[in-house]
């Protein structure tokens, strides 16, 4: 695995009326769409997916797992962006194999707590709209936070060239004079193609560019990167929620089973030995 370059960064205008986080994400994303095999528009979502899911952690709960999940409401495709607290962060292409249809899309957010219990929410994508657009109207409905999320994958010649993105929130209590002029600005950054194909791009940049007059503070910046967290451990523990019958097929059968990650295409091999192992653990 090469160094991935992908960090965010936050900063705070010094009125107290916006927080601005921005993103760089053309390694992690690479990572993802090379372990997917993913082309096309699945993997522009698939970028933007991964993408959001880091900005919304980093944003709303920085030491919670976050993933991402586009589902089409009608057939089983779907789309995740799985993003780690480690800074570990992986993506998947699920269910359909032809190209995924945005139209008529659910977006779900879920967050692992500490104690292994989930939170999540759900909507449904716009009309006509992308992961940015479904991200916006997660956070009004879900969060009700007022929220400005832009992400873009962007392609030069089918080959992936940059990712990133920015999110801007209202601060409770903040005036509506600054919202104004706020959103006033941000009507030159509905997309942020042009500002990811600068060459000296960085999520520092993008802040500069998007707070350019206003006197902002920057905060911590952290640091991201492709890489799936599956294991061996993990892997049996989930086969050994399988019911005693499965597993005993499994072992009746004595082959040495195969079983891929869907994340990282990693291959784990189980002897039958092991698969008794499990009968006997339960
Ligand atoms: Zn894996």
């Amino acid at each position: 695995m090469t160094a991935s370059k992908d960090s965010i960064h936050r900063a705070m205008t010094n009125d107290g009326a916006f927080r601005v986080v921005t993103v760089r994400a053309t390694d992690t994303v690479a990572g993802v769409l090379q372990a997917q095999d993913a082309s096309g528009e699945t993997a522009r979502h698939l970028g933007d997916l991964v993408t959001g899911a880091v900005l919304i952690r980093e944003t709303m709960s920085p030491a919670l797992r976050v993933q991402g999940i586009l589902k089409q409401r009608k057939g089983n495709g779907y789309l995740l962006g799985d993003s780690h607290p480690s800074g570990s962060t992986r993506g998947l292409v699920g269910g359909a194999h032809s190209e995924f249809e945005m139209n008529d899309a659910l977006l779900r957010v879920v967050r692992t707590l500490q104690d292994g219990r989930i939170q999540q929410g759900v909507v449904a994508v716009p009309d006509g709209g992308d992961v940015s657009k479904g991200l916006m109207t997660y956070m009004q409905e879900s969060e009700q936070i007022t929220t400005m999320i832009v992400v873009g994958t962007l392609f030069d010649d089918g080959k992936l060239a940059a990712v990133g993105g920015y999110l801007v929130q209202l601060l409770p209590g903040a005036d509506r004079a600054p919202l104004m002029i706020m959103t006033e600005r941000l009507e030159d950054f509905c997309n942020v193609d042009k500002f990811l194909l600068q060459p000296d791009f960085s999520p520092q940049s993008l802040t500069e560019e998007l707070l350019w007059g206003m006197p902002y503070t920057e905060l911590e910046s952290s640091s991201f990167h492709y890489k799936c967290w599956c294991s061996r451990t993990s892997m049996m523990g989930a086969l050994s929620s399988l019911n005693r019958s499965e597993i005993q097929s499994m072992v009746d059968d004595g082959e040495v089973l195969e079983i891929a990650c869907d994340y990282c295409r990693r291959d784990y091999r189980v002897t039958p030995a092991e698969l008794t192992g499990l009968l006997d653990e339960n």
